[in-house]
């Protein structure tokens, strides 16, 4: 399976103490015959394979997790991001009823869906209606029906015996009974056939076009492997759809469907359909898909209090090494790539007390140049970066051709970090930054 196969390719960096670029190309040619065995789409693997390699060989050597632990976290990360990142849930409309439709190839398991879907929304105090729009094989409305039964839920069919009917007229109705008799969330289920089928698609269009759904819902069975990506291509450019949901998760899928569909379609996956039984059911987690493709929970539960704590340990170190006085390039690099994250330099300095003074200092380091500094700095030696004032006019030469950049870029860089060295020592004299909570002032 997809879990062992990834396993094994992380086994061989196990009491590595460092990894090479060697290590991480092979491990890396693990990972993607391991994808490709799976069925995830081709340009899906690559892309995910470029992605770990960049991130592999661009890490630093972290103080809290092994070379191991590092790729695990980063394949985790990439998995994640490549699942959706966020769980996406419904959006529900402002005025209600809420419209979702169901779109997909017949037998992928919408009618089931259907039910699933109605008992779930029922559970959270929502007065869901089914609307029978498949009229294409002789059960499917009994099917919606028992379905319908079985959770509980209306269930509005066009009257027997009139032959038959037309599933935009159904769609129509429906929705004006849902208005009538208060349903706020009204399910649209409709006809699919084995391939994809040009008639079919546009009656699905056709019906989308009459309801203006909140969501249409592509459903995809995730045992089709390959064919997933064209089936998923063909419903986004013939009806569009706003989410997707996996079903048959519960037979031995290899997981490919999963991995391809979402960066495919750029849709979110939103729900997975785990079975028969309209319980089967569960809103789509790209976090705990993840885990559960690595199968390797406690691993990546080690990784993340080994983070945590040793963020808090070193967090507390810096404190007090900067309020000490002493600042080092490597200080420089850890904040510019914590302020990275909040925002700008300027925006971040500004939010801190007293930091007007050095108003000049912080507007004239270039944000647009952040990379180019990170690059300047990883460029530097450990005892040039500990200590600055040894970088003379040779070493400014090899870094600037280290970190491909110009002998000027080092320099506005070193006389910047002086600026910045001396902010610190004055603020440290000052007995901290005033008004900064946590920070002695
Ligand atoms: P539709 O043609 O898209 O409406 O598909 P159906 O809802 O009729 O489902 C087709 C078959 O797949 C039925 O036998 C369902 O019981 C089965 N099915 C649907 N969802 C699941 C699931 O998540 N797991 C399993 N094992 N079977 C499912
Ligand atoms: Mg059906």
């Amino acid at each position: 399976t997809l879990q062992d196969r990834l396993q094994s390719a992380f086994k061989n960096l196990r009491g590595k103490g460092r990894l090479s670029e060697a290590d991480i190309d092979a491990v890396a040619r693990e990972i993607r015959v391991a994808l490709l065995d799976a069925d995830v789409a081709v340009p899906v693997v690559r892309e995910f394979i470029a992605n770990v390699k960049e991130r592999a060989s661009g890490a630093e050597v972290s103080q809290a997790l092994n070379p191991a632990q590092q790729v695990i976290k980063i394949v985790n990360d990439e998995l994640v991001t490549i699942l959706g990142g966020e769980t996406r849930r419904i959006r529900y409309a402002k005025n209600p009823p809420t419209v979702i439709m169901l779109a997909g190839l017949q037998g992928a398991g919408k009618t089931t869906l259907a039910g699933k879907l109605a008992l779930w929304l029922k559970e959270q105090g929502k007065s869901p209606m089914l609307v029978a729009c498949d009229l294409q094989r002789p059960n499917a409305v009994t099917q919606l029906q028992v379905v319908g039964g079985q959770a509980g839920v209306s269930v509005f069919a066009p009257e027997p015996g009139n032959g038959v009917g037309d599933p935009v007229q159904v769609a129509t109705a429906g929705l004006a009974e849902a208005r009538r008799t208060l349903h706020d969330v009204v399910i649209v289920d409709t006809a699919g056939r084995l391939g994809i089928d040009a008639e079919l698609m546009q009656q699905a269009a056709d019906i989308r076009a009459a309801v203006d759904p909140d969501e249409v819902l592509f459903v995809i069975d995730a045992m089709i492997g390959q064919d997933a990506v064209v089936t998923a291509q063909a419903f986004l450019e013939g009806v569009d759809f706003t989410g997707v949901v996996l079903t048959k998760l519960d037979g031995d899928a290899r997981g490919g469907a999963a991995l391809s569909v979402r960066s495919i379609t750029g849709r979110p996956i939103m729900f997975a359909s785990t079975g028969e039984k309209l319980t089967d059911f569960e809103t789509f987690h790209p976090d705990r898909m993840a885990g559960r493709i690595l199968d390797m929970g406690d691993m990546l539960t080690l990784i993340e209090q080994a983070e945590k704590a040793f963020d808090a340990d070193q967090a507390a170190k810096d404190a007090e090494r900067l309020m000490g006085g002493s600042f080092t390039m490597d200080d420089l690099l850890k904040q510019l790539e914590g302020i990275a994250k909040l925002g700008s330099m300027s925006k971040v300095m500004g939010m801190i007390p007293g930091m007007g003074q050095y108003k000049e200092q912080i507007n004239n380091f270039d944000e647009r140049q952040f990379d180019k500094i990170k690059a300047i700095i990883k460029s530097m030696t450990p005892a040039e970066r500990d200590n600055p004032k040894i970088i003379d006019g040779s070493r400014r030469l090899r870094i600037s051709k280290g970190s491909g950049t110009e002998v000027k870029d080092v320099n506005s860089l070193v006389d910047q970090f002086f600026g910045m060295q001396k902010m610190m020592q004055q603020m440290a004299k000052g007995g901290g930054i005033p008004g900064m909570p946590g920070i002695p002032g």
